[in-house]
């Protein structure tokens, strides 16, 4: 299961920390108009000579990509300057996430955002536009055209108020999403695929909105997020086949079958359908419990409040 992470200094995927790493692009400015930087956001400040540096970091086994922030914290120089440096690395940006982002961004640039993006930088299928919560049908129909994946964080948009994407039109022209946490709030692969259908049925005032005529809603969500995930984090996961890392969730079927077992994790029993959890074949959660929870629960409470700042 891939559920990609979306912080801005390291973004990993949770069941391979050590595998892949985005990197925040050169970050030299902040707001679409270049203001200075509080000191609380000095520490995401790159130059370009660090960011070159910052990428030669090896990653054991893994990948390594790029992650400038959002077009707020980027000039569209040092955007462009990176992506045709790492062309072809796992490319994610936060996008078009929340409506007053829009406003500045056509007051400063006379374009949307996700326009604004696609006409700075080729944007291929490496690319993951995190949240395009606010992609109007014209920039929909660009990321679809582009292969790029949608990186949704239902969970994360939905506690901070910032809308919802138009997942039917996007899914209808062959787009491709996979879901993550931007805010970590709540970390649960069900409640993100949940809420967002329950987001579409809410406004739609329909049922199953995202689910197809041959697939249950929930095996077409888990499918869609899968393929999307793995191709958003360009690592061979995501699927029960050769040559792929062995990442497994087991759930407990308690007495169902076949989709329904989907179906109840995502509408109804969340993590605790969760039996275990492999990471590269190595058992992370055994009965339903994180094998080092006791001791990462004693470590995070050491952790000062003013360090987490
Ligand atoms: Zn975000």
């Amino acid at each position: 299961m891939s559920l990609i992470v979306t912080t801005t200094a390291t973004a990993t995927d949770p069941c391979a920390e050590s595998d892949i790493a985005f990197n925040p692009a050169a970050t030299l400015q902040v707001g679409f108009l270049g203001k200075e930087p509080a000191a609380s956001q000095r520490r995401f400040l790159n130059t370009r000579d660090s960011y070159a540096r910052l990428m030669e970091t090896k990653v054991p086994g893994g990948a390594i990509g790029i992650a400038p922030h959002s077009l707020r914290a980027v000039t569209l120089d040092d955007l462009k300057w990176a992506a045709d440096t790492w062309r072809g690395k796992p490319s994610h940006i936060h996008v078009s996430e929340q409506l007053r982002e829009v406003e500045e961004c056509l007051a400063a640039h006379n374009k949307r955002p996700i326009d604004l993006l696609i006409d700075t930088v080729a944007i291929d299928e490496h690319w993951c536009l995190v949240h395009a919560t606010h992609a109007d049908a014209k920039e929909l129909a660009r990321i679809a055209n582009a292969k790029a994946v949608a990186g949704l964080c239902p969970i994360t948009e939905a506690n901070l108020g910032d809308g919802l994407f138009d997942a039917p039109s996007f899914l209808a022209q062959g787009g491709r999403f996979g879901v993550g946490s931007d805010s970590n709030v709540r970390i649960s692969v069900a409640d993100e695929l949940r809420t967002l259908e329950y987001g579409q049925r809410l406004i739609h005032r329909r049922r199953n909105v995202l689910g197809g005529p041959a697939q249950s809603t929930g095996r077409r969500l888990v499918e869609f997020a899968l393929t999307g995930g793995a191709q958003a984090v360009g690592r061979p996961v995501g699927a029960l086949a050769p040559g792929k890392r062995a990442d497994l969730v087991v759930l407990q079927p308690d007495g169902l079958h076949d989709d329904r077992v989907l179906d109840a994790w995502l509408f109804s029993a969340d993590n605790s359908a969760i039996k275990s959890v492999y990471c590269g074949g190595v058992p992370v959660v055994q009965n339903g419990r994180h094998v080092a929870r006791d001791a990462i629960a004693t470590r995070f409470q050491r952790v000062p409040v003013d360090a987490a700042r």
